[in-house]
């Protein structure tokens, strides 16, 4: 297989030149943070008061973590390294909480960030042959403007078309023979099945790759955009505390992401005692931003659960690859005692081949007990036959899950496109519980 890189020099560098670079730029995130009221004050409390407090990578684990709740309380100087007039670029999210988080970038730090963007894409095949149509959300989500800089140091045709706006898409897709788009996993299944609506042609469409991301997603819905638009699908990470998309992206080989070790230092900790996991095992992943000046980030727990792959990738990257994130310290639902993942429920209907591209779970409370609904897509012509078939189907469905999750759901079956779909992150859980 054709490996392109972009940096081979760093990209295929050995641990200790990884780790020498790691050292090196650590010590200088750390003097960028002592000049931040909330790390002032964060180190102080750990006895850190200069880079030299910090010697080897070990001493990485006497800085204490950082929070999403810090980002809120600390809105919106307190992370702050900078003067002003050095920030260039400035993304927030206001979350669900409505309290916003905000990341600072200097010129340097859009130039980094757009670095291993480039290096990113890159590392897919994808090159300056390409057109490249960026359907993520432009504005204060990092994900449209993030890979917009990188397509373009790439040299591909960027499209900035942001999300929404299905018809318009896929005329866009047709008009500029689009080949490459990045786009969360769930918006771009959606998208398939408006193609026969708008009267578009697979085949009418020169599409080739998709970058995935900002939502998890299993490996079977990676294999169903790949079969339904017979492209190849590309995983991609990141969030907006660390940049944004390019913390980890997946090579030509498809086997998870390369985490960008030179960028990054990643540490996969057990969520409840914050300690390492062993190597392999997953847990949830703390994240520390080597290549930002404005908005410095040590030890940030993302809440994201997954794990390191312990063996290389043929591509010959040395960087570690993360696995797909398997759910969200917050995003585990306790149904009746039970704890249950979004994921998990995902892993069993997209393996179901007769389900369609869409899903919802929801909870409710029926008297006493929690009661666990998924409602599925199912293709059309399922509608048209036998309805005892229909019911065999829902059988099987339950079953599976039941056997998977322990819990008993009801599974009720649904036409495409009936359920609701989302142009950015999928809401895939309505939890109707009362609030404690
Ligand atoms: P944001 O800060 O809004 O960009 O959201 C970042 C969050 O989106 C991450 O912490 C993950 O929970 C999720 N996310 C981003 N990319 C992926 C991905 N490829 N797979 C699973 N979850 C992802
Ligand atoms: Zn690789």
């Amino acid at each position: 297989m054709d490996v392109p890189f972009w940096n081979r020099e760093i990209e295929t560098a050995d641990r200790s030149r990884l780790e020498t670079i790691q050292l090196e730029r650590l010590r200088e995130t750390l003097s960028w943070a002592l000049k931040t009221p909330f790390y002032q004050k964060q180190l102080r409390q750990a006895k850190i008061s200069s880079a030299d407090d910090i010697r080897s990578l070990a001493d990485l684990r006497k800085i204490p973590f950082t929070t999403k709740d810090d980002l809120r309380l600390n809105f919106p100087r307190g992370l702050l390294a900078v003067d002003m007039k050095d920030v260039v670029r400035i993304h927030s999210s206001s979350g669900t909480t409505g309290i916003p988080t905000v990341i600072y970038y200097s010129k340097e730090d859009i130039n980094n960030w757009a670095d291993l963007m480039a290096r990113s894409i890159f590392a897919t095949g994808a090159s300056s042959a390409d057109v490249f149509q960026n359907m993520m959300t432009y504005g204060m989500f990092t994900g449209g403007l993030g890979m917009h800089y990188g397509a373009e140091r790439v040299g591909m045709a960027v499209i900035p078309i942001g999300g929404g706006n299905t018809k318009r898409q896929i005329k866009t897709m047709k008009d500029f023979r689009t080949t490459v788009v990045h786009v969360t996993p769930s918006y771009l299944l959606h998208v398939h099945t408006k193609l026969e609506e708008f009267d578009i042609k697979r085949e009418e469409l020169a599409l080739k790759k998709a970058f995935t991301g900002a939502e998890p997603h299993s490996e079977d819905v990676r294999k169903k955009i790949e079969q339904l638009w017979n492209i190849d699908a590309y995983n991609s990470y990141g969030l907006s505390e660390l940049n944004g998309p390019g913390v980890a992206f997946e090579c030509v080989y498809k086997n998870d992401m390369h985490l960008w070790e030179d960028g990054y230092i990643v540490e996969i900790i057990d969520p409840d005692t914050g300690e390492p996991v062993r190597d392999g095992d997953s847990g949830e992943v703390v994240l520390t931003n080597l290549i930002r000046r404005a908005t410095p980030m040590l030890r940030y727990r993302t809440r994201d659960l997954a794990y390191l792959h312990t063996d290389p990738c043929p591509c010959g990257r040395t960087h570690r690859r993360l696995s797909r994130i398997m759910g969200r310290t917050d995003d585990m639902l306790i149904i009746n005692g039970i704890n249950l993942f979004p994921s998990q429920i995902e892993e069993v209907v997209m393996r179901i081949p007769e389900v369609a591209t869409n899903y919802i779970i929801q909870v409710e409370k029926r008297g006493d007990l929690d009661h666990l609904t998924v409602k599925v897509e199912i293709y059309p012509k399922l509608f048209l036959g036998d309805p005892s078939q229909l019911e065999a189907l829902k059988g099987r469905i339950t079953e599976e899950l039941r056997s998977a999750i322990i819990l008993h759901p009801s599974v009720e079956l649904h036409e495409p496109n009936s359920l609701p779909v989302s142009e950015g992150k999928a809401k895939r859980v309505i939890d109707l519980r009362p609030k404690e």
